[in-house]
Protein backbone atom coordinates (compact mmCIF):
# COMPACT_ATOMS: atom_id res chain seq x y z
CA UNK A 1 0.00 0.00 0.00
CA UNK A 2 1.18 3.54 -0.91
CA UNK A 3 2.58 5.56 2.02
CA UNK A 4 0.99 8.34 3.38
CA UNK A 5 2.10 11.00 2.39
CA UNK A 6 2.66 13.94 5.62
CA UNK A 7 3.78 17.26 5.83
CA UNK A 8 4.84 19.32 8.48
CA UNK A 9 3.84 23.40 8.59
CA UNK A 10 5.75 24.77 11.24
CA UNK A 11 9.15 23.36 12.28
CA UNK A 12 9.13 24.47 16.60
CA UNK A 13 8.57 22.93 19.70
CA UNK A 14 5.81 20.67 18.13
CA UNK A 15 6.49 20.41 14.46
CA UNK A 16 9.61 18.78 14.99
CA UNK A 17 8.93 15.77 17.35
CA UNK A 18 5.67 15.67 14.26
CA UNK A 19 8.20 15.08 11.67
CA UNK A 20 10.38 12.50 13.84
CA UNK A 21 7.42 10.67 14.81
CA UNK A 22 6.02 10.53 11.46
CA UNK A 23 9.40 9.29 10.16
CA UNK A 24 9.38 6.35 12.24
CA UNK A 25 6.32 5.07 10.77
CA UNK A 26 6.65 2.58 7.65
CA UNK A 27 3.14 3.48 6.72
CA UNK A 28 3.72 7.09 6.18
CA UNK A 29 6.77 9.45 4.56
CA UNK A 30 7.64 13.01 5.30
CA UNK A 31 7.54 14.81 2.28
CA UNK A 32 8.77 18.20 3.43
CA UNK A 33 8.89 20.68 6.74
CA UNK A 34 7.93 24.06 6.55
CA UNK A 35 10.47 26.86 8.52
CA UNK A 36 10.05 30.75 8.40
CA UNK A 37 13.85 31.35 8.98
CA UNK A 38 17.02 29.78 8.74
CA UNK A 39 17.93 28.51 11.91
CA UNK A 40 19.41 25.97 14.34
CA UNK A 41 16.02 24.36 13.89
CA UNK A 42 16.21 24.58 10.17
CA UNK A 43 19.52 23.26 10.55
CA UNK A 44 18.44 20.30 12.37
CA UNK A 45 15.63 19.68 9.78
CA UNK A 46 18.66 19.51 7.15
CA UNK A 47 20.50 17.41 9.42
CA UNK A 48 18.16 14.49 9.88
CA UNK A 49 17.54 14.73 6.21
CA UNK A 50 13.13 16.52 5.85
CA UNK A 51 13.17 18.62 2.62
CA UNK A 52 12.53 21.73 4.03
CA UNK A 53 10.18 24.17 2.36
CA UNK A 54 9.93 28.12 2.74
CA UNK A 55 7.44 31.12 2.19
CA UNK A 56 8.59 32.88 -1.03
CA UNK A 57 9.90 35.72 1.04
CA UNK A 58 12.17 34.03 2.90
CA UNK A 59 14.32 31.90 0.12
CA UNK A 60 17.36 34.54 -0.36
CA UNK A 61 17.70 34.02 3.29
CA UNK A 62 17.87 30.15 3.00
CA UNK A 63 20.19 30.26 0.64
CA UNK A 64 22.39 33.33 2.07
CA UNK A 65 22.83 31.02 5.31
CA UNK A 66 23.33 27.81 2.93
CA UNK A 67 20.79 25.40 3.92
CA UNK A 68 19.05 23.62 0.63
CA UNK A 69 14.92 24.37 0.14
CA UNK A 70 13.07 22.41 -1.84
CA UNK A 71 10.62 24.92 -2.94
CA UNK A 72 7.84 27.01 -1.03
CA UNK A 73 5.11 26.39 1.75
CA UNK A 74 2.33 26.57 -0.85
CA UNK A 75 4.83 23.60 -3.05
CA UNK A 76 5.20 21.55 0.19
CA UNK A 77 1.04 21.51 0.52
CA UNK A 78 0.56 20.39 -3.76
CA UNK A 79 2.91 17.79 -2.50
CA UNK A 80 1.20 15.87 0.94
CA UNK A 81 -1.76 13.86 1.40
CA UNK A 82 -2.70 15.74 4.47
CA UNK A 83 -0.58 18.62 6.69
CA UNK A 84 -0.08 18.68 10.29
CA UNK A 85 -0.07 21.97 10.95
CA UNK A 86 2.13 22.96 13.97
CA UNK A 87 2.48 26.63 13.51
CA UNK A 88 1.58 29.19 16.21
CA UNK A 89 -1.81 28.97 17.44
CA UNK A 90 -3.23 32.04 15.53
CA UNK A 91 -2.37 31.41 12.20
CA UNK A 92 -5.33 28.62 11.41
CA UNK A 93 -8.02 30.57 9.97
CA UNK A 94 -5.14 31.88 7.37
CA UNK A 95 -3.80 27.91 6.65
CA UNK A 96 -7.30 26.53 6.82
CA UNK A 97 -8.50 28.49 3.79
CA UNK A 98 -4.96 27.42 1.66
CA UNK A 99 -5.18 23.29 2.29
CA UNK A 100 -9.11 23.61 1.51
CA UNK A 101 -8.19 25.53 -1.50
CA UNK A 102 -5.98 22.35 -2.43
CA UNK A 103 -8.06 19.84 -1.55
CA UNK A 104 -6.09 18.89 1.24
CA UNK A 105 -6.72 16.87 4.54
CA UNK A 106 -5.16 18.85 7.61
CA UNK A 107 -4.48 18.41 11.14
CA UNK A 108 -4.42 21.26 13.59
CA UNK A 109 -3.26 22.08 17.41
CA UNK A 110 -4.30 22.52 20.44
CA UNK A 111 -3.86 26.02 19.98
CA UNK A 112 -6.72 26.46 17.89
CA UNK A 113 -9.72 26.65 18.52
CA UNK A 114 -12.35 23.59 18.53
CA UNK A 115 -14.75 25.90 16.08
CA UNK A 116 -11.81 25.67 13.27
CA UNK A 117 -12.22 21.93 12.88
CA UNK A 118 -15.83 21.66 14.30
CA UNK A 119 -14.02 18.51 15.39
CA UNK A 120 -11.08 17.42 17.95
CA UNK A 121 -9.68 13.74 18.71
CA UNK A 122 -7.53 12.06 21.00
CA UNK A 123 -6.67 8.26 20.42
CA UNK A 124 -8.07 7.09 23.52
CA UNK A 125 -11.47 8.94 23.65
CA UNK A 126 -12.54 9.10 20.12
CA UNK A 127 -10.71 7.55 17.23
CA UNK A 128 -12.90 6.69 15.07
CA UNK A 129 -14.77 10.42 15.20
CA UNK A 130 -12.20 11.55 13.08
CA UNK A 131 -12.23 8.69 10.71
CA UNK A 132 -11.86 9.82 6.80
CA UNK A 133 -12.04 13.29 7.84
CA UNK A 134 -10.71 16.63 6.08
CA UNK A 135 -10.09 18.57 9.17
CA UNK A 136 -9.48 17.49 12.63
CA UNK A 137 -7.57 19.19 15.85
CA UNK A 138 -5.40 17.56 17.81
CA UNK A 139 -6.16 18.86 21.53
CA UNK A 140 -3.51 20.52 23.64
CA UNK A 141 -0.88 19.10 26.22
CA UNK A 142 -3.74 19.64 29.01
CA UNK A 143 -6.61 18.46 27.57
CA UNK A 144 -4.61 15.18 26.17
CA UNK A 145 -3.43 14.21 29.69
CA UNK A 146 -7.11 14.61 31.24
CA UNK A 147 -8.41 12.62 28.74
CA UNK A 148 -6.25 10.02 28.90
CA UNK A 149 -7.42 9.27 32.23
CA UNK A 150 -10.82 10.91 32.63
CA UNK A 151 -11.85 8.25 29.42
CA UNK A 152 -11.42 4.98 31.35
CA UNK A 153 -12.77 6.51 34.42
CA UNK A 154 -15.73 7.72 32.55
CA UNK A 155 -16.54 4.16 30.79
CA UNK A 156 -15.59 2.12 33.88
CA UNK A 157 -17.46 3.68 36.47
CA UNK A 158 -19.34 6.98 35.08
CA UNK A 159 -17.99 10.36 36.05
CA UNK A 160 -20.66 12.53 38.30
CA UNK A 161 -18.32 15.29 38.31
CA UNK A 162 -14.57 16.25 37.91
CA UNK A 163 -12.51 19.33 39.23
CA UNK A 164 -8.93 19.89 38.07
CA UNK A 165 -6.57 22.33 39.22
CA UNK A 166 -3.37 22.57 36.84
CA UNK A 167 0.01 23.70 38.18
CA UNK A 168 1.37 25.04 34.68
CA UNK A 169 4.79 24.97 33.52
CA UNK A 170 5.52 28.93 32.83
CA UNK A 171 7.79 28.36 29.68
CA UNK A 172 8.79 25.79 27.65
CA UNK A 173 12.19 24.61 27.71
CA UNK A 174 13.89 26.05 24.80
CA UNK A 175 11.91 29.48 25.86
CA UNK A 176 14.43 32.49 27.88
CA UNK A 177 11.34 34.95 27.07
CA UNK A 178 8.29 33.28 28.80
CA UNK A 179 7.62 34.26 32.44
CA UNK A 180 6.83 34.08 35.82
CA UNK A 181 10.19 33.12 36.76
CA UNK A 182 9.71 33.71 40.67
CA UNK A 183 6.13 33.90 41.44
CA UNK A 184 3.00 31.82 41.36
CA UNK A 185 0.73 33.52 38.99
CA UNK A 186 -3.27 32.42 39.24
CA UNK A 187 -5.56 32.21 36.06
CA UNK A 188 -8.08 34.66 37.37
CA UNK A 189 -10.72 34.06 34.25
CA UNK A 190 -12.72 31.33 36.00
CA UNK A 191 -13.21 28.52 35.52
CA UNK A 192 -10.12 28.11 32.55
CA UNK A 193 -10.53 26.87 29.47
CA UNK A 194 -8.91 23.52 29.80
CA UNK A 195 -12.24 21.90 31.18
CA UNK A 196 -14.27 23.36 28.53
CA UNK A 197 -11.69 21.77 26.07
CA UNK A 198 -12.10 18.27 27.63
CA UNK A 199 -15.92 18.79 26.94
CA UNK A 200 -14.74 19.01 22.67
CA UNK A 201 -14.21 15.45 23.00
CA UNK A 202 -16.56 14.34 26.13
CA UNK A 203 -19.34 17.34 25.88
CA UNK A 204 -21.24 15.28 28.08
CA UNK A 205 -18.61 15.27 30.92
CA UNK A 206 -19.49 17.74 33.59
CA UNK A 207 -15.86 18.98 34.49
CA UNK A 208 -14.51 22.02 35.61
CA UNK A 209 -10.93 23.82 36.04
CA UNK A 210 -8.55 26.17 37.42
CA UNK A 211 -5.04 26.61 36.66
CA UNK A 212 -1.75 28.36 38.50
CA UNK A 213 1.43 29.24 36.33
CA UNK A 214 4.34 28.37 38.17
CA UNK A 215 8.62 28.97 37.21
CA UNK A 216 9.30 25.48 35.94
CA UNK A 217 9.85 24.51 31.81
CA UNK A 218 9.88 20.76 33.17
CA UNK A 219 6.32 19.48 32.88
CA UNK A 220 2.35 20.57 34.10
CA UNK A 221 0.35 18.38 37.22
CA UNK A 222 -2.74 18.43 37.09
CA UNK A 223 -4.82 17.34 40.41
CA UNK A 224 -8.17 15.71 39.72
CA UNK A 225 -10.71 15.10 42.22
CA UNK A 226 -13.80 12.69 40.36
CA UNK A 227 -16.67 11.70 41.96
CA UNK A 228 -17.83 8.52 40.79
CA UNK A 229 -21.27 6.98 40.45
CA UNK A 230 -20.05 4.30 42.50
CA UNK A 231 -17.87 3.32 45.48
CA UNK A 232 -15.03 1.70 44.33
CA UNK A 233 -11.57 1.03 45.74
CA UNK A 234 -8.17 2.15 45.21
CA UNK A 235 -6.52 -0.92 43.79
CA UNK A 236 -9.35 -1.32 41.33
CA UNK A 237 -8.17 2.46 39.93
CA UNK A 238 -4.77 1.62 39.98
CA UNK A 239 -5.59 -1.61 38.29
CA UNK A 240 -7.40 0.46 35.60
CA UNK A 241 -4.83 3.29 35.01
CA UNK A 242 -1.97 0.36 34.97
CA UNK A 243 -3.25 -1.05 31.73
CA UNK A 244 -4.87 2.32 30.07
CA UNK A 245 -3.08 3.60 27.26
CA UNK A 246 -0.34 5.80 27.42
CA UNK A 247 -0.39 6.26 31.34
CA UNK A 248 2.61 5.06 33.02
CA UNK A 249 2.71 4.52 37.10
CA UNK A 250 5.10 5.89 39.01
CA UNK A 251 5.69 6.00 43.01
CA UNK A 252 7.67 8.09 45.15
CA UNK A 253 9.04 5.07 46.88
CA UNK A 254 10.41 4.43 43.50
CA UNK A 255 12.63 7.67 44.24
CA UNK A 256 10.15 9.90 41.84
CA UNK A 257 8.63 12.44 43.81
CA UNK A 258 8.71 14.88 41.33
CA UNK A 259 8.49 16.43 37.97
CA UNK A 260 12.73 16.77 38.26
CA UNK A 261 12.92 13.03 38.66
CA UNK A 262 10.14 12.29 36.25
CA UNK A 263 12.52 13.87 33.22
CA UNK A 264 15.96 12.30 34.18
CA UNK A 265 13.58 8.68 34.55
CA UNK A 266 12.81 10.27 30.49
CA UNK A 267 16.40 10.70 29.50
CA UNK A 268 17.29 7.40 30.62
CA UNK A 269 14.17 5.95 28.74
CA UNK A 270 17.00 7.21 25.83
CA UNK A 271 14.09 8.15 23.79
CA UNK A 272 14.65 11.04 20.91
CA UNK A 273 14.68 14.47 22.87
CA UNK A 274 13.93 12.49 26.46
CA UNK A 275 10.29 13.00 25.92
CA UNK A 276 8.26 11.24 28.17
CA UNK A 277 5.05 10.75 26.17
CA UNK A 278 3.13 8.90 28.17
CA UNK A 279 1.07 10.88 31.02
CA UNK A 280 2.99 10.18 34.83
CA UNK A 281 0.43 9.41 37.68
CA UNK A 282 1.74 8.56 41.25
CA UNK A 283 0.46 5.51 41.90
CA UNK A 284 1.00 5.97 45.80
CA UNK A 285 -0.83 9.09 45.21
CA UNK A 286 -4.33 7.74 43.85
CA UNK A 287 -6.97 7.46 46.87
CA UNK A 288 -10.65 6.99 46.84
CA UNK A 289 -12.60 8.17 49.67
CA UNK A 290 -16.41 6.69 49.58
CA UNK A 291 -17.03 7.55 46.21
CA UNK A 292 -14.97 10.70 45.59
CA UNK A 293 -11.04 9.78 43.83
CA UNK A 294 -8.44 11.72 43.92
CA UNK A 295 -5.18 11.66 42.36
CA UNK A 296 -2.40 13.31 40.69
CA UNK A 297 -0.85 13.04 37.08
CA UNK A 298 2.39 14.69 34.83
CA UNK A 299 2.53 15.85 31.49
CA UNK A 300 5.24 16.25 29.26
CA UNK A 301 3.72 19.34 27.79
CA UNK A 302 5.88 19.26 24.52
CA UNK A 303 5.37 15.15 23.92
CA UNK A 304 2.35 13.67 24.96
CA UNK A 305 0.37 14.95 21.91
CA UNK A 306 2.79 13.18 19.53
CA UNK A 307 1.63 10.16 19.63
CA UNK A 308 -1.69 11.26 18.73
CA UNK A 309 -1.13 13.43 15.94
CA UNK A 310 0.04 10.15 14.28
CA UNK A 311 -3.10 8.00 15.20
CA UNK A 312 -5.32 11.06 13.93
CA UNK A 313 -3.42 10.57 10.41
CA UNK A 314 -4.02 7.05 10.60
CA UNK A 315 -7.68 8.10 11.14
CA UNK A 316 -8.48 10.86 8.75
CA UNK A 317 -6.57 8.95 5.83
CA UNK A 318 -8.53 5.66 7.23
CA UNK A 319 -5.57 3.68 7.68
CA UNK A 320 -6.36 1.17 10.22
CA UNK A 321 -8.82 0.49 13.24
CA UNK A 322 -7.96 3.20 16.78
CA UNK A 323 -6.46 -0.12 18.75
CA UNK A 324 -3.88 -0.95 15.72
CA UNK A 325 -2.34 2.43 15.17
CA UNK A 326 -2.08 3.22 18.64
CA UNK A 327 -0.41 -0.04 19.26
CA UNK A 328 1.73 0.65 16.11
CA UNK A 329 2.50 4.13 17.01
CA UNK A 330 3.24 2.75 20.45
CA UNK A 331 5.57 0.13 19.40
CA UNK A 332 7.33 2.85 17.03
CA UNK A 333 8.00 5.47 19.45
CA UNK A 334 9.25 2.65 22.69
CA UNK A 335 6.34 3.58 24.42
CA UNK A 336 5.07 0.07 26.80
CA UNK A 337 1.25 0.32 26.35
P1 LIG B 1 6.59 27.07 18.27
O1 LIG B 1 6.59 28.54 18.33
O2 LIG B 1 7.63 26.30 19.01
O3 LIG B 1 6.68 26.60 16.74
C1 LIG B 1 5.91 27.21 15.72
C2 LIG B 1 6.66 27.11 14.41
O4 LIG B 1 5.87 27.69 13.37
C3 LIG B 1 7.99 27.88 14.43
O5 LIG B 1 8.99 27.06 13.84
C4 LIG B 1 7.70 29.09 13.56
O6 LIG B 1 8.87 29.55 12.89
C5 LIG B 1 6.71 28.53 12.57
N1 LIG B 1 5.91 29.57 11.89
C6 LIG B 1 5.62 30.82 12.32
N2 LIG B 1 4.89 31.47 11.40
C7 LIG B 1 4.72 30.60 10.35
C8 LIG B 1 4.06 30.70 9.10
N3 LIG B 1 3.41 31.82 8.73
N4 LIG B 1 4.09 29.62 8.28
C9 LIG B 1 4.73 28.48 8.63
N5 LIG B 1 5.38 28.34 9.82
C10 LIG B 1 5.36 29.39 10.67
O7 LIG B 1 5.13 26.60 18.69
P2 LIG B 1 4.72 25.20 19.33
O8 LIG B 1 4.94 25.26 20.79
O9 LIG B 1 5.31 24.10 18.55
O10 LIG B 1 3.15 25.25 19.14
C11 LIG B 1 2.52 24.88 17.91
C12 LIG B 1 1.07 24.52 18.20
O11 LIG B 1 1.06 23.39 19.09
C13 LIG B 1 0.26 25.60 18.90
O12 LIG B 1 -1.08 25.48 18.50
C14 LIG B 1 0.38 25.22 20.37
O13 LIG B 1 -0.67 25.73 21.16
C15 LIG B 1 0.32 23.71 20.26
N6 LIG B 1 0.90 22.96 21.40
C16 LIG B 1 2.08 23.34 21.96
C17 LIG B 1 2.60 22.60 23.02
C18 LIG B 1 3.90 22.95 23.68
O14 LIG B 1 4.19 22.40 24.74
N7 LIG B 1 4.73 23.79 23.11
C19 LIG B 1 1.90 21.49 23.50
C20 LIG B 1 0.72 21.09 22.87
C21 LIG B 1 0.23 21.84 21.82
Amino acid sequence: MAKIKVAVNGYGTIGKRVAYAVSKQDDMEIVGISKTRPNFEARDAANRGFPIYVPAESVEAFQKAGIATKGTVDDMIAAADIIVDCTPGTLGPEYKAKYQAAGKKAIFQGGEEHGLTGLSFNSTANYQESWGAQLSRVVSCNTTGLLRTLTLLDREYKIVNAYVTIVRRAADPGDSKTGPINALEPSVSLPTHHGTDVKSVLPWLDITSMAIKSPTTLMHIQTVVAKLSREVSTEEVVDLFSKAPRVRLVSSKDGIKSTAQIMEMARDLGRDRSDMYEIVVWKDGIKVVGDTLYYYQAVHQESDVIPENVDCIRSMCKAMPGPESVAKTNATLGIDH
